[in-house]
């Protein structure tokens, strides 16, 4: 469903991505690790085109991603996106945080939006906070709020790009236990974290990444336990 061939993304003239091949297939969880600066961010921003790319090909569900325009926000759409820092609209309530692009984008009306929206924070657990401003939530709730606005586009996949790490540490399971409800119900994710338990547990494949290459790609169980490169053996030492 997602298909990146020979990726390679420069800063100017600093390559932070390196010829990088990622197939991500429908209802599979990819979790993205590897030292800070490695380029984890920069991947995921190329997959929904936050940042554009110098070469290579980027699929998503079969089409290339358009450069620009409409194409480009409604494919945009399809592929969900859940920061380290929620990126929730300050001025707007949970609730309208989670309408407003079903409503803008989809065109769908507010009655409808509002319906859905709600269901959403029902399903993350904050639908008692639907009439709050974000900053009257704590980061966890923000943080299962974001996720609510991401899945009411109904992405064809959502990427987190380590989406726990700005939370205090009591915080961090009720967001996991939301990606974890995801992973049941099936959703295509890539996920960027340092939690390696959500890695071990919920990731079909992890991806390892370093200076921009993807050096390492293997199921859970065997990277962990079995890492071939002394790159993924030395970061491995480091997090123990
Ligand atoms: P972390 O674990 O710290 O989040 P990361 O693996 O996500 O790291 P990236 O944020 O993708 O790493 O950064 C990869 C490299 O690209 C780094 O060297 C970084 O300094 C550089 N970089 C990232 N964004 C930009 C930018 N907008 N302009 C210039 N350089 C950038
Ligand atoms: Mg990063």
């Amino acid at each position: 469903i997602v298909e990146l061939k020979k990726v390679n993304k420069s800063f100017g003239d600093k390559q932070v991505l390196f010829d990088i091949d990622l197939t991500v297939r429908s209802g599979e969880v990819v979790v993205i690790l590897g030292p800070s600066g490695s380029g984890k961010s920069t991947l995921c921003r190329t997959i929904n085109r936050l940042e554009a790319i110098n070469s290579g090909e980027i699929r998503v569900g079969g089409q290339l991603l358009p450069e620009e325009g409409k194409a480009l926000a409604q494919l945009r759409a399809e592929v969900g996106m859940v920061f380290q820092s929620f990126n929730l609209f300050a001025h707007k309530s949970a609730l309208e945080n989670v309408t407003l692009g079903p409503i803008k984008v989809r065109g769908m009306s507010k009655t409808q939006a509002e319906e859905k929206g709600m269901a959403l924070l029902r399903r993350v657990g904050v639908e008692d906070q639907a009439h709050k401003l974000p900053a009257q939530l704590s980061g966890g709730q923000q943080q299962r709020v974001a996720i609510a606005r991401a899945l009411a586009m109904d992405p064809k996949v959502l990427l987190f790009d380590e989406p726990t790490s700005a939370l205090d540490p009591e915080m961090v399971n009720e967001v996991l236990d939301v990606m974890n409800d995801l992973v049941k119900a099936g959703m295509t994710m890539i996920v960027v974290t340092h939690e390696m338990g959500f890695a071990r547990h919920a990731a079909d494949r992890v991806v390892f990444m370093s200076d921009g290459h993807i050096v390492e790609e293997n199921d859970p169980d065997s990277f962990f336990d079995h890492p071939r490169t002394e790159r993924a053996k030395d970061f491995l030492s480091k997090l123990l």
